[in-house]
């Protein structure tokens, strides 16, 4: 069957296109809509033409199985501008998503109509690239520069309502979107149409928005090149003759298409597609999740039920007395009412998120629950005892879990009568927020029980990485060798402040120090110390010597900086380098690349010892941990592809 089929409402034509799953941007799609405008054209009966999409969604964008090869006509850009060129005016009726590729074709059509809730948007600087089919040029003639900027500076989809205040669709229609189009479509036969996109007038704002826009997106992009040349396209289609701006957002267009940024951010856009249904899971079943149980409501327990109730999950919170309760509880309440004033929630959806917690001190609350996430203390006496007490109340088929970070789950499970039930689902403070979620199965696992584990990163939203068992599974594991290395070269004499510095300018939001500084160097610290009274022979650490000065971080009002009371921002300390001075060797200098080379070097090192080791199945796995939970640059793919490409 064609993926583009023509039928006719008296004059009005309406073409729908059938490409499930998405009605992805491939050559048939292109070359079936480069048709029906001929066909279209040359039927004297039709009048106007609606088009529009079955299944789920609108033209969602390009077809991504075409990435990367040589491209097929006919071309994109040249479709666009051949419905444009139609002499019949087409109407694109949007329900779903019309995004890149597909809100060009929008851009095509004469009029754009949206069902309430459809959203449109020009993603392709989260793709390293800018639009390739006019979207930089066409959006600001029909919608302006400031909404264009937005747009497309952005990459964020905005929904029908706004996006008619925008201008960027005619009209919002609610209940059938065929027939409303198709009306739309007669009426709009009684007017005088209006110009083509490509010749409406457009104003050039004054010289000082473009200044302010350029700082602003600068400032956001942190070094990420497509924002920048996608502001500079939408200056172009402002200030010059159609045609010379197309030519431009087209040379920009193919030369961000080879860039690094752009092949790490393909890179990671298909490990996240990949990351939910890895193919070693086989024919394995997921157990099926009605409800869930949580165990502690510390600040991940709370984190975690929260996230499990944004999915619509009921949860049961298990703490160890009434009044640990209540201070889980108000945990819970703490994060819904910061969802409503973020403005993320309203009032109504955060009490029947609250609605749906219950509250217990006994474990028999668990008797009918599907899945428990155990996050008590980091203790293995603690946790062992949980699982007896889990085991005893639970059904015989319920998933258990434990949130550890560094103990050994074969330990925990220890004793478990039923241990294929036990994985281990390493979450990410916040655990609402944060979008990484490590799965790690002991050898005793079920398969059924790790496709559990999977089937709940998809439920959550998350992006499940499968790690083995070692200290620190994968992220925590890289995350030791990062800081020891950043500790190594503040004892060759490089500043605290430079390594910090160097690291922002490779494009984490915080260096090494920084972000121990927000977090606590205690944490940590006491994990040396226990070490260290159980035997090992733990090297002692810088950090280990701020902490016995008493300083611990901000919370404490210094630990690698000073903070002035009130303030979060780092001051170099005298206090800090006073501590510090024996152990450090003054060095050859390096500058911030050297720095930032060596750092994410050692990342890459403990990667690839992961990688030996089993621990992690693949390098790109690597680089959703280190992007997702330790704010790896998504623009640099991640500390394994980084250094691949590199070389
Ligand atoms: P926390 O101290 O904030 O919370 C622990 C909670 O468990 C407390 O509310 C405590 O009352 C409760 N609890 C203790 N014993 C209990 C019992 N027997 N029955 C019921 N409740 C009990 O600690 P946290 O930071 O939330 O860490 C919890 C677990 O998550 C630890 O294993 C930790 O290693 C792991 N983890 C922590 C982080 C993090 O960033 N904090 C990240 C990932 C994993």
């Amino acid at each position: 069957m064609s993926v583009v089929s023509i039928e006719r409402e008296g004059e009005i034509a309406v073409v729908t296109v059938d490409n499930p799953p998405v009605n992805a941007l491939g050559q048939a799609l292109r070359q079936g809509l480069w048709d029906a405008v001929a066909t279209l054209d040359a039927d004297p009966d039709v009048r106007a033409v609606v088009l529009i999409c079955a299944g789920r969604t609108f033209i969602a964008g390009a077809d991504v199985r075409e990435f990367g090869k040589p491209p097929v006509e006919p071309h994109l850009p040249d479709v666009v501008n051949r419905i444009e060129g139609a002499v019949k005016p087409w109407v694109a009726a949007i329900h779903g998503s019309a995004l890149g590729g597909g809100f060009e074709v929008a851009l095509g059509c004469r009029f754009r109509v949206a069902l309430d809730g459809a959203s449109v948007g020009l993603p392709e600087v989260g793709l390293g690239i800018v639009p390739g089919a006019s979207g930089t040029v066409r959006t600001p003639r029909v919608a302006g520069a400031a909404a264009a900027v937005d747009l497309v500076t952005t990459g964020k989809p905005v929904k029908a309502a706004k996006a008619q205040a925008m201008g960027l669709v005619d009209a919002v229609l609610s209940g059938d979107l065929r027939e409303g189009a198709i009306a739309f479509a007669r009426a709009a036969l009684e007017a005088p149409l209006p110009l083509p996109a490509s010749e409406r007038p457009v104003t050039d704002p004054a010289a000082a928005f473009w200044a302010e826009q350029q700082a602003a997106v600068a400032k956001r992009a942190k070094g990420e090149a497509a924002p920048l040349s996608a502001l500079a396209c939408v200056q172009k289609a402002v200030q010059a003759p159609f045609a010379e701006a197309l030519a431009f957002e087209r040379a920009t267009f193919l030369d961000l298409r080879g860039s690094d940024q752009a092949a790490a951010l393909r890179h990671v856009f298909f490990a996240e597609r990949a990351a939910p249904r890895p193919a070693h899971l086989g024919e394995a079943k997921p157990l099926p999740l009605r409800n869930a149980g949580v165990i502690g409501g510390g600040t991940m327990g709370a984190g975690i039920a929260a996230a499990l109730r944004d999915a619509g999950l009921p949860v049961v919170l298990i703490e160890r007395d009434a009044e640990a309760l209540a201070r889980g509880l108000a945990n819970l309440q703490t994060i819904f009412d910061g969802g409503v004033k973020r403005g993320k929630l309203t009032p109504e959806q955060a009490a029947a998120r609250m609605a749906g917690v219950t509250g217990a001190t006994d474990y028999a609350a668990l008797a009918d629950t599907d899945l428990v996430i155990e996050a008590v203390f980091e203790e293995i006496g603690v946790k062992r005892a949980v699982f007896a007490d889990l085991a005893r109340h639970c059904r015989a088929d319920a998933v258990l879990a434990t949130n550890t970070s560094y103990l050994d789950p074969r330990a925990i499970a220890e004793g478990l009568a039923n241990p294929g039930r036990f994985i281990g689902l390493h979450f990410f403070s916040p655990a609402n927020v944060m979008k990484l979620l490590e799965i790690v199965p002991t050898p005793e696992t079920a398969p059924e029980t790790l496709a559990t584990g999977f089937a709940l990163a998809r439920a959550l939203g998350k992006i499940p990485v499968q790690a083995g068992i070692c200290e620190g599974f994968i992220g925590n594991r890289i995350l030791k060798r990062y800081r020891a290395a950043a500790e190594a070269l503040v004892r060759q004499g490089v500043a605290i402040a430079e390594v910090d510095a160097a690291m922002r300018g490779f494009g984490f939001a915080m260096g090494p120090f920084e972000a121990q500084d927000l977090g606590g160097l205690d944490i940590a610290f006491l994990q040396r110390e226990g070490a260290r009274a159980a035997g090992q022979d733990v090297p002692e650490t810088l950090g280990d010597l701020l902490v016995r000065a008493g300083r611990k971080g901000q919370k404490t009002g210094g630990g690698w900086y000073d903070y002035a009371p009130g303030d979060r921002k780092p001051q170099a300390s005298a206090r800090v380098a006073e501590v510090l001075a024996a152990a450090i060797t003054a060095g050859p200098a390096l500058d911030h690349a050297a720095i930032a080379e060596r750092l994410v070097g050692e990342m890459a090192a403990e990667g690839e010892a992961i990688l030996a080791e089993g621990i992690a199945l693949s390098p790109s796995d690597i680089d959703l941990v280190e992007i997702h939970g330790y704010g790896f640059p998504r623009w640099r793919g991640g500390p394994m592809h980084y250094t691949a490409r590199k070389g």
